[in-house]
């Protein structure tokens, strides 16, 4: 009942020529996977432009207000009238680099779902936590932090990335994945009563074509976040395919 998705966040890269990735992934974007590209905010409008009817477009942050004095800064309905459909909150890099809390992502995710864009909040633990036994306690305290009330599956996806597997290569056993993936399941049902069921749990950090297909059969994956595999088709593609049959 929960649609698979495939995610691409291109991070700081790309420009109008990396655009032509969009036209490749056609092939496989009709398919029961639901593919999503999330380019820099200065393609937004070019990509939602060309890109395929079934490969949707959408954003890596937004502000929590809607307008105002936010120099350098994109309310969720600037990027909806753009042509994002999606906004990626929460990322690792954007807590990290720019102190993101969990409460502001929560303040972030009621813009974004009030504008109309489904949120992708991201949450994981970093190696130190991992390491100290707290993944548990780290990805339940972000969820319930970063997480509003009131959340439906249409508006909400949950991204699980481990930030040491982000941009690493590294990748958790399939057992720690299904394990916190399990938790975050328990944790959105308990919360949001049946409608946590209907909430897809992504799985992001260092996805390629060769280890996509035993992440895809991890029970409670609904699908990836994909940062470096997402830049060229030739590398997003076999990703989709894998779960498209998953
Ligand atoms: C990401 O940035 O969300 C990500 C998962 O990156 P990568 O796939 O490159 O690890």
């Amino acid at each position: 009942m929960r649609r698979k998705l495939a995610a691409g966040n291109w991070k700081m890269n790309g420009s109008r020529a990396a655009l032509g990735e969009l036209d490749a992934m056609a092939q496989v974007a009709d398919g029961p996977a639901e593919v999503l590209i999330c380019p820099p905010a200065s393609l937004i409008s070019a990509a939602a432009d060309r890109a395929p009817a079934s490969v949707k477009i959408g954003a890596q942050d937004c502000h929590e207000n809607s307008s105002g004095a936010h120099t350098g800064n994109l309310s969720a309905e600037m990027l909806s009238e753009a042509g994002a459909t999606h906004v990626i909150l929460g990322h690792s890099e954007r807590r990290a680099d720019h102190g993101e809390t969990d409460a502001l992502v929560c303040a972030k995710t009621k813009a974004a779902q009030a504008s109309g864009l489904v949120a992708i909040v991201c949450i994981g633990e970093t190696l130190q936590e991992r390491n100290a036994g707290d993944t548990l306690a780290v990805v339940k305290r972000q969820l319930a932090g970063s997480v509003p009330e009131g959340q439906t599956g249409d508006m909400l996806v949950v991204a699980y990335e481990p930030v040491w597997a982000i941009g690493t290569g590294l990748v958790p056993t399939l057992e720690q994945i299904a394990e916190v993936h399990n938790t975050l399941r328990s944790a959105l049902c308990d919360r949001f009563a049946s409608q946590g069921d209907t909430i897809r749990l992504l799985y992001g950090g260092s996805v390629k074509a060769s280890n996509a297909a035993d992440i895809f059969a991890t029970p409670d994956v609904d699908g990836a976040l994909v940062g470096g595999a997402s830049l060229k088709a030739q590398d997003f593609v076999p990703i989709v395919t894998a779960l498209c049959v998953a």
